[in-house]
């Protein structure tokens, strides 16, 4: 399998040199070159299936011949394996058509896990394959850093550096974050805002000296791996509930785009899938495009929901190169516009496309908390305010004829309490192999907002690292 750039101005790469480079040179995102094709046989050979060997056989189309199977495998199985639950991702029924998906039995509660485990293994085997190191730098507002930290902490090759804001994270978020004692692990602390981080991280990589020494790499949303990882649990959710002989319908709360185009591509590979709703908080660019194709930047809110508090939702680039028939010139020409203009002009034949598969949704803070007090009300339910956000929009957009619709369920409500206690009355507990977090060792430096002192701490922690290990 080959992977070409959205924009097209970037060679074909396999899937080894997409997981290392995240980016196409020319600033697109990378996709396959075509979509694999499983039938009605091939699903249902995979029905009660083990999530770790169901994952593997998911992905690996687009591994291609990059990795073997037997190593794709065993990396799905170890992914998995310490997750919390042992369906890994079970299914809640809510209402006799409305079921939910957890995401979020993965070591850091959070959705992201369900990629990250994956990603960190493979660019473990890669890097081991080409005797090469990366420094992984990345900057977070909560839930991106601390999953990339648990999936990359103890790997041989990997060096790992977030950067975080200043007592702007909630305590959970930086505790499972700081509380990582691995020596591969770094975490700063940086004296001004999320934005200020990631100026930071950009800057690093705009260092070409610097990034070049040091093997920068991220693990960002846009990499493609990591969309790879996401489509085994949309399957699992169809085949639980009669796929490939029924369809199914997905509700799933957004934000960078990531997660719902990992549903649009398991459509796109067989899987029948009636309807997929895109789920907002009152940030709702998503939502104004699919309504009344007004994609218009707006200043982003702060929410309840905060992993959706998103303008630019970058993965959306790919489902723009398939809408327009993978024309690269116009797509990129569209997406440089957006970043000129703040609009982008999708033609209409496009927009309807959309239409014809993607349903908006948009849901306000005091709304949010209303759909997560009636919901523990009617079932005893706790969703954190991304989950109620998307289990909110399928509710309003049921679908005909009994198609079951499934909410994804993208972090644990125990990572955000106070909005669960303002709205229940109850404070959700971390559950048991967590409860200690309160407790742990913590590691972080704090530095002023300042590209020279950021450096020297990613040099510190590389150089411990390799000179270790030589
Ligand atoms: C990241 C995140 C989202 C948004 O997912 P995208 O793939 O960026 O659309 C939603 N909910 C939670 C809890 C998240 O952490």
């Amino acid at each position: 399998m080959r992977y070409i750039s959205t924009r097209g101005q970037a060679p074909a790469r396999d899937f080894a040199d997409v997981l290392l480079a995240g980016l196409a040179e020319d600033g697109g995102l990378f996709v396959p070159d075509t979509w694999p094709h499983f039938t009605p046989a091939d699903w249902r050979a995979m029905r009660g299936l083990p999530y770790g060997e169901m994952a593997a056989r998911v992905m690996q189309p687009f591994v291609g011949g990059a990795i073997p199977f037997d190593v794709l495998r065993r990396i799905c199985h170890e992914a998995y394996a310490d997750f919390g639950h042992p369906a890994i991702v079970p299914l809640v029924q809510l209402e006799t058509s409305l079921f939910a998906q957890e995401l979020f039995h993965g070591p850091t509660l959070a959705f992201k896990d369900m990629a990250m485990q994956v990603l960190g293994r493979l660019f473990d085997h890669v890097l081991t394959q080409r005797d090469a190191r990366v420094t992984i730098v990345g900057a977070t507002s909560g839930d991106t850093g601390s999953a990339a930290i648990e999936a990359c902490a103890g790997r041989d090759r990997v060096d790992i550096m977030i950067l975080h804001p200043h007592g702007r994270t909630s305590l959970v978020q930086r505790r499972q974050m700081t509380t990582v004692l691995a020596p591969n692990v770094g975490n700063i602390a940086i004296e001004g805002t999320f934005d200020d981080c990631q100026d930071l991280v950009k800057a690093m990589f705009a260092d070409t000296g610097f990034r070049s020494q040091m093997h920068l790499s991220a693990v960002n949303s846009i990499n493609w791996a990591r969309i790879a990882a996401q489509i085994p649990y949309y399957v699992a959710a169809a085949l639980a509930l009669g796929a490939p002989d029924r369809a199914v319908a997905f509700s799933v709360p957004t934000g960078n785009f990531g997660n719902v185009l990992a549903a649009w591509a398991a459509r796109r590979m067989g899987l029948p899938v009636a309807r997929l709703v895109v789920a907002s908080n009152r940030n709702d660019i998503l939502a104004r495009f699919l309504e009344k194709n007004d994609m218009s930047v707006a200043a982003v809110e702060p929410s309840l929901s905060p992993s959706m508090d998103i303008q630019v939702s970058s993965n959306f680039e790919r489902l723009l190169f398939e809408l327009l028939d993978r024309d690269a010139d116009a797509t990129r020409t569209m997406v440089l516009t957006f970043r000129q203009t703040g609009r982008m002009p999708v033609p209409d034949t496009a927009w309807h496309r959309a239409r014809s598969v993607f349903h908006g949704f948009r849901l306000d803070d005091a709304g949010t908390e209303a759909e997560i007090r009636r919901l523990h009300g009617a079932c005893g339910y706790l969703a954190d305010p991304h989950s109620a956000i998307g289990i909110a929009a399928a509710r309003a957009l049921p679908t005909n004829g009994g198609v079951p619709m499934v909410a994804m369920v993208t972090a644990h409500p125990a990572k955000f309490p106070d909005a669960m206690e303002k709205a229940t009355g109850q404070r959700p507990a971390l559950p048991p192999r967590m409860a200690d977090l309160f407790g742990r060792d913590e590691r972080f430096v704090v530095l002023p907002n300042n590209l020279a002192a950021v450096q020297s701490a990613v040099r510190a922690l590389v150089g411990r690292n390799t000179t270790a290990g030589a």
